[in-house]
């Protein structure tokens, strides 16, 4: 019992009785924390502009006896600034919020590689510099890497014989890569562009991931999405979101953070076409898998 101080960056908010919000925060040294903040939906709040999602702050709580209590809040960075005026930046910030949320179910278990992660990430997408959707699959394909359930890229992911330089086949239920020998049916087969693309962002090699056309980055997108909804077994809800054809998404943005979008009419459901892959056919998602 007693004060403790961390840095975090917000989650997401819920509304509790008639003034306060429940804060969930990923911090560097506490993993996961729900916290109650009073009276923050107040006006005359002090608290409530710098507990918005997005936002890095340097926190003391009061340790409770079901919640712990924020009781001293200081903006750090406020990401949240720069990604609301942009609307693909704030969709990948979405889903960068929710995947870390999602990663983290045990709160209390310290998960400091993610929070650095989640820092480095809402850093760059709020520079405005890099393609955003480069920054959540490198955020994502990193955060596989740290859950200890990373996408084989470069070897074959149930034998771990290296590829020449890849393996021809992407199995989700794999694993990854897989050689011709193990590969299972329903495996996809990625353009070589597309595999370095997933090998650049994992490694953090931006001179290479810069240096990709659109398909590959819708394809690789695609395979992250699903080996990480393979993996979490539901949803992000999220990634649906995502446009990366520059199509206008028919989402609602009116109610701030809580948005909805008809899974139906998903503007990304054909992007990854038949002209992405002459020779082994049209890469499709494994059966079951969602994209
Ligand atoms: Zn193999």
């Amino acid at each position: 019992m007693g004060f403790y101080r961390d840095t975090g960056v917000v989650l997401r908010l819920q509304k509790l009785g008639e003034a306060d919000r429940i804060v969930t925060f990923l911090t560097h040294r506490h993993g996961k924390v729900r916290a109650v903040a009073k009276g923050v939906r107040r006006t005359s709040s002090k608290f409530g502009a710098r507990l918005e999602p997005f936002g890095h702050v340097d926190l003391q709580l009061h340790t409770g006896r079901t919640l712990d209590i924020v009781t001293q809040v200081q903006t750090l960075d406020a990401f949240g600034g720069g990604l609301t005026v942009d609307y693909p930046r704030y969709t990948a910030g979405c889903a960068l919020l929710e995947t870390a949320d999602r990663l983290t179910s045990e709160e209390g278990e310290p998960a400091r590689d993610l929070f650095l992660l989640l820092v480095g990430a809402l850093r760059g997408l709020a520079g405005g510099t890099r393609d955003p959707y480069l920054v959540l699959d490198a955020f994502l394909l990193r955060a596989m890497v740290i859950a200890g359930w990373a996408p084989a890229i470069t070897e074959c992911a149930r034998c771990g014989r290296e590829g020449a330089p890849y393996h021809r086949r992407f199995s989700v239920p794999a694993g990854g890569a897989v050689c011709e020998g193990c590969r299972p049916s329903g495996a996809v087969v990625p353009s070589e562009p597309t595999w370095r693309l997933l090998e650049a962002l994992r490694d953090g090699d931006w001179t290479t991931a810069e240096d990709t056309d659109g398909a590959a980055r819708r394809d690789s997108a695609g395979l992250v999405a699903a080996h990480l909804q393979w993996h979490l077994e539901r949803t992000l809800r999220s990634l649906p979101l995502v446009d990366r054809r520059g199509a206008v998404p028919r989402v609602d943005l009116g109610g701030g953070i809580a948005v909805g979008v008809d899974g139906e009419d998903d503007p990304d459901a054909d992007r990854a076409g038949p002209d992405v892959e002459p020779s082994g056919g049209p890469l499709r998602p494994e059966p079951g898998v969602a994209l």
